[in-house]
C-alpha cells in the first residue's frame, strides 16, 4: 500500500486518477485549489485538501509523510482560455516548482508530471496532415505561447532534478483528453466537451445551427480518459526517464469530430464557421513509436465509443441543470 497525493484532485483527469489509485487500495491525499464542492468527483476515503499550490509551503503540507506525487494541478482549460490567459497558464510554473521542491526536500520516491502536445513546435503543425509529433519535435522549441512554453520549462525542470538531486520523476505529454467528469461549459471547455453541449442545446431547442471555431479542417486525436488514466499509471512505474507522448493516432478534422456527434445525438446541424475564433495549430496527431517501445500499449479506445459516454454523460449533466433551474425558478414564484 503507497501513500499517493494527486495534485488538482479536483479537476477531470486527477479526479478519475483518485478513484482508480484508491480502488488498487493506495492511501490517497486528493489535494486541489478549488473549494471541495466544486470539485468534479469527491471521494470521501480519500484525504481531501484545499490547497493553493502555487505557495511553496501548502506544497510541503501536501507532501509531507507521503511517497509519491501525481501532479496535474495546472491553471488551464482549451484553446479558447489558453490563447486569452497566457500569463495565468505560466503562473502554474509555481505549483511546478514549489512541488518539485517539496518533493526533493520530503523524501518523495517518484514523481509523475502532466506535460501536454502543447510542447510540441508550432512549425510542425500547420499541415492538416500531419504525420504524428514524436517527442523529438519538441526541439529547436517553438512551444504553444504561454501554456506551451510553461509546461516544456517545468519537463526541463522534472529532468534537472532528477540528474541533480535524485529525484525520480516521469513525464507524460498528454494530447486532448476527454470523457465524462470534465468540464463542458464556462469557457474552459475543449473541443469534444464544446461541440456535444453545441449539439445538445440545439437538439433540445430546435436549434438548426452550430458555431464551429476555424474552418473546421483542422485536425487532432482525442485520448479517451480510460487510456489516459492506464498509461498515466503504466507510465509513472516504467523505466521511461524522458517526456513521452501519451494519445490517440486517430487523428480527425473537426468537422469528423461534429459528424461523430451528429449521428449519435441522431441530429444534423447547418455549420457555421467562425474564423476569428481561437482555433490553435492547423494539424497535430500523437507519434506513437515510443510507448509501444517501452510498454506494448497505446491508447485505442475508438473516438466513438469514448464520445458516446461523454455524449450521454453531459447530456445527462444538463438536463439536471435545467431540471434544478425550473426547480429553482418555481421555489422562488
Ligand atoms: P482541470 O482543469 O480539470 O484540472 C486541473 C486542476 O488543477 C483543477 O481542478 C484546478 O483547480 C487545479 N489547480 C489549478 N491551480 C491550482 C493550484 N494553484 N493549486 C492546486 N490546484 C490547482 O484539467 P485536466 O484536463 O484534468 O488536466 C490535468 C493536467 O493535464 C493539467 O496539468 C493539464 O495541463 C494536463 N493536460 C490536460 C490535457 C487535456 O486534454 N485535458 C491535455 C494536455 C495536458
Amino acid at each position: 500500500m503507497k501513500k499517493i497525493i494527486v495534485a488538482g484532485a479536483g479537476g477531470f483527469i486527477a479526479g478519475h486518477l483518485v478513484k482508480e489509485l484508491l480502488k488498487k487500495g493506495n492511501i490517497v491525499r486528493a489535494v486541489d485549489i478549488k473549494p471541495l464542492n466544486e470539485w468534479y468527483q469527491v471521494f470521501p476515503e480519500a484525504e481531501n485538501l484545499v490547497l493553493d499550490l502555487r505557495l511553496r509551503e501548502n506544497c510541503y503540507k501536501a507532501v509531507n509523510g507521503y511517497n509519491e506525487v501525481f501532479n496535474l494541478a495546472a491553471d488551464m482549460g482549451g484553446m479558447g482560455f489558453i490563447e486569452n490567459n497566457k500569463a495565468a497558464c505560466m503562473i502554474s510554473v509555481l505549483i511546478n516548482t514549489h512541488l518539485l521542491i517539496a518533493s526533493k526536500d520530503c523524501g518523495i520516491n517518484r514523481l509523475f508530471y502532466a506535460s501536454s502536445a502543447c510542447v510540441y513546435n508550432g512549425e510542425k503543425q500547420t499541415d492538416p496532415n500531419n504525420p504524428g509529433l514524436k517527442e523529438s519535435d519538441a526541439y529547436p522549441a517553438l512551444a504553444e505561447d504561454g501554456y506551451g512554453w510553461e509546461k516544456l520549462f517545468s519537463e526541463r525542470m522534472c529532468r534537472h532534478f532528477m540528474e541533480d538531486f535524485g529525484l525520480t520523476s516521469r513525464i507524460a505529454r498528454f494530447h486532448n483528453v476527454y470523457g465524462p467528469f470534465g468540464t463542458y461549459d464556462g469557457g474552459r471547455e475543449k473541443a469534444p466537451a464544446a461541440i456535444c453541449r453545441k449539439v445538445i442545446e440545439a437538439s433540445v431547442t430546435g436549434k438548426k445551427e452550430i458555431v464551429i471555431w476555424g474552418d473546421g479542417h483542422q485536425t487532432r486525436s482525442f485520448m479517451y480518459i480510460d487510456d489516459c488514466i492506464k498509461g498515466i499509471q503504466d507510465i509513472m512505474y516504467s523505466n521511461i526517464e524522458e517526456p513521452i507522448n501519451l494519445g490517440s493516432s486517430e487523428m480527425v478534422s473537426i468537422n469528423q469530430l461534429v459528424d461523430i456527434v451528429e449521428e449519435i445525438a441522431g441530429y444534423k446541424l447547418e455549420r457555421k464557421y467562425d474564423l476569428d475564433a481561437p482555433k490553435g495549430v492547423r494539424g497535430r496527431n500523437s507519434e506513437n513509436s515510443l510507448i509501444r517501445h517501452y510498454l506494448g500499449w497505446e491508447p485505442s479506445i475508438p473516438l466513438k465509443t469514448g464520445m458516446k459516454k461523454t455524449y450521454d454523460w453531459i447530456k445527462e449533466q444538463m438536463l439536471q441543470d435545467s431540471e434544478s433551474k425550473k426547480e429553482i425558478s418555481r421555489f422562488n414564484k
